[in-house]
């Protein structure tokens, strides 16, 4: 897709602070951090939004939503569970759609924001 900025990621005709790669996705860095972490999943392939994905994408939004706790508890803000059974760390995770959304990249992506808190600001 031309002039898609996370596609030009994808393409690496630009640069970004990747962290994951397989056939199908990508995590990098977000250029502007919310909080301690904040990495971005998006899908090689070009999808403007959630409002976009059909069911013959539903394996790859399965992927994104598993790729984000693992990526998470190696970045260090994964969720755990202690001895005693008490949650310990965890991570807010996003996809904003539309305007009213809050979505400013119209290429599917998943936030995935974590660490000790406060946060520099909230995607609530
Ligand atoms: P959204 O508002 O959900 O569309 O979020 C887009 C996110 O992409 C924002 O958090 C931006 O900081 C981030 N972003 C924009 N350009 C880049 C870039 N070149 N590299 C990494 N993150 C970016
Ligand atoms: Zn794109």
């Amino acid at each position: 897709m031309d002039n898609c900025i996370f596609c030009k990621i994808a393409a690496k005709q630009i640069p970004a602070q990747i962290i994951y790669e397989d056939d199908d996705l990508l995590a990098f860095n977000d250029i502007n951090p919310a909080a301690p972490i904040h990495f971005l999943i998006v899908p090689k392939k070009h999808l403007a939004t959630l409002a976009d994905c059909t069911v013959s994408d539903t394996a790859l939004l399965g992927k994104i939503s598993l790729l984000a706790p693992k990526l998470a508890q190696e970045l260090g803000c994964g969720y755990n569970v202690d001895a005693n059974g008490v949650g310990q760390g965890g991570f807010k995770t996003l996809f904003n759609t539309g305007p009213d959304g809050g979505q400013e990249v119209y290429h599917l992506h998943m936030h995935v924001i974590g660490g000790p808190r406060p946060w520099r600001r909230s995607l609530a």
